[in-house]
Order: C-alpha cells, then sequence, then structure tokens
C-alpha cells in the first residue's frame, strides 16, 4: 500500500480516533448501544491514501459529495489495498445529486444521502430497472436512499420542502428497487453546537411522523457533522457524517 508520511498518517490516525470515541461516548450519554450510531468518513477532497489508512484501522464506512472524485477514488482505493481489502471498503454518496446524475450513482454506494425530488427518485428507479446487479451487496437491483429534508427552511439549500418530505417519502417508498431508510438534514451553517439541536429534534419528529404514516419503519437519520454531531447524536442521528475533525481542513 502506498503510504503518506508516517508523521501525517499518525495525525490522522489519532484524530480519528477521537472522533471515534465521541461517538461512542455521545451514543452512550443518549441511552444507546455503542454500534447505533455509525460514522461516515467524509473524505471529500482528501486522497485515497488517506482513505486506505484509516481502512487499515479498520474504519470501511467513507462518505463523499462529489461524483466524479468519489468513483475514481473508489478505485483508487481497490487499487491501493488490494481488490478483496478494497471491497470491505464501503461508500456513500451524501452531496447534492441532479436528477441527470441518478445514473453515476445508483448501484455504486451502498447508502445515497440526499434524495431530495421525485424526479431524481424515479431517474435512480429507471437506471436501477436496467442493471443486471447491484455492486454494493444489497439485495440485486436494489438502492438503499434517505430523503434529504431542508430543516432550516433556507432558500438556497438543497433537499425538499419540510411541507414536502411526507408526500415524497411515500412516493419513494413505492418505487419497488428504492429502499427508503429514513431522512438526512443539514442544519443553517452558522447553527452549529447547541444550536443545531432544535433543527435535528425537529427532523426525528418529522421521521417519527412520517414513519407512522407510512407504517413502516424508518430506522435511519443522517445529521451531525463536525461542529455539531453530538447534539445529533442525543437527538437520534443514527450516521453522522463527519469530514474535517478527522481528514482536516478543506482547501475546496
Ligand atoms: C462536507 C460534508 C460533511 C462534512 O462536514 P465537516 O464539517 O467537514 O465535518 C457532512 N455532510 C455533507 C453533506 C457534506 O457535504
Amino acid at each position: 500500500m502506498a503510504m503518506m508520511e508516517e508523521k501525517q498518517a499518525a495525525a490522522l490516525r489519532q484524530r480519528f480516533l477521537e472522533v471515534r470515541d465521541r461517538v461512542r461516548a455521545a451514543a452512550r450519554a443518549s441511552g444507546r448501544q455503542e454500534d447505533a450510531v455509525a460514522l461516515v468518513a467524509v473524505s471529500k477532497t482528501h486522497p485515497a491514501e488517506a482513505v486506505a489508512e484509516l481502512a487499515a484501522l479498520g474504519h470501511t464506512l467513507f462518505g463523499e459529495s462529489y461524483v466524479q472524485e468519489a468513483l475514481a477514488k473508489q478505485e483508487a482505493v481497490c487499487s491501493l489495498m488490494g481488490g478483496e481489502a478494497g471491497r470491505q471498503v464501503q461508500w456513500h454518496f451524501i452531496g447534492h445529486l441532479q436528477s441527470k446524475k441518478a445514473k453515476d450513482v445508483v448501484g455504486r454506494f451502498s447508502l445515497i444521502h440526499a434524495v431530495d425530488s421525485l424526479k431524481l427518485a424515479q431517474n435512480m428507479q429507471n437506471r436501477l430497472a436496467m442493471l443486471p446487479v447491484t455492486q454494493t451487496g444489497a439485495p440485486a437491483g436494489v438502492q438503499d436512499v434517505l430523503i434529504q429534508v431542508n430543516i432550516g427552511r433556507e432558500p438556497q439549500k438543497s433537499g425538499v420542502a419540510i411541507e414536502d418530505a411526507a408526500s415524497l417519502a411515500e412516493d419513494v417508498a413505492q418505487m419497488p428497487l428504492l429502499r427508503l431508510q429514513g431522512f438526512m438534514c443539514m442544519p443553517p451553517f452558522h447553527c452549529t453546537g447547541d444550536m443545531a439541536t432544535p433543527f435535528f429534534e425537529h427532523m426525528r419528529t418529522i421521521r417519527d411522523a412520517v414513519e407512522h404514516r407510512l407504517g413502516m419503519p424508518l430506522p435511519h437519520l443522517s445529521m451531525g457533522m463536525s461542529h455539531d454531531f453530538e447534539q445529533a447524536i442525543a437527538q437520534g442521528a443514527t450516521l453522522v457524517r463527519v469530514g474535517t475533525d478527522i481528514f482536516g481542513t478543506r482547501d475546496a
């Protein structure tokens, strides 16, 4: 495996282990099992070597936001680690997707976090119907997805409007090749730490209501980033997406 410079690699490992411990501690503090919250290490803008370094520590879940970068990195990680170990790595797509990009992501990520329109969901469903099998270990042709909700009602932010979340969920739940697993949200940029709590709480109440209305379990809540993942866990997050606190600051 091509290595990072050892000093850099040691710092990365240490930051990762600290975040992992904080996630576990926050889960325990909210009365949940340590493994009830999965840590998605957000590797966008960081090299495949950094992903391989954490995978060698046994961490196998990574998140990416940009399609071309993600697909290239998946290949690079496989070739750095070798096919078998490389295939243990699971990738989540966490970024915004234009509906015309649906064809590039389905079957290539074990979870897509940010479905936010009927058009995008329909394009995914249509594409999946054309694929022979997925490459992610999910049942053939089935793609796990979350719906992103614009929880801060921000005009520039992606995500379905709060008022439309239930009806989009209902539509997605009826698509045979999409498996709706829950919701994702991002509070407004400046609402970090405890200021993010009401947004996370609101997201959870929306999830509970939609679960009730559809009569199906929606187990996942993807919420919480470097500045607020502990608050998100306290409100029921099952997936936290942490980039900066693990990999360091991004130039881009
Ligand atoms: C970049 C990104 C993250 C990680 O943010 P950090 O503040 O670096 O932890 C989480 N979620 C999404 C959707 C992102 O695009």
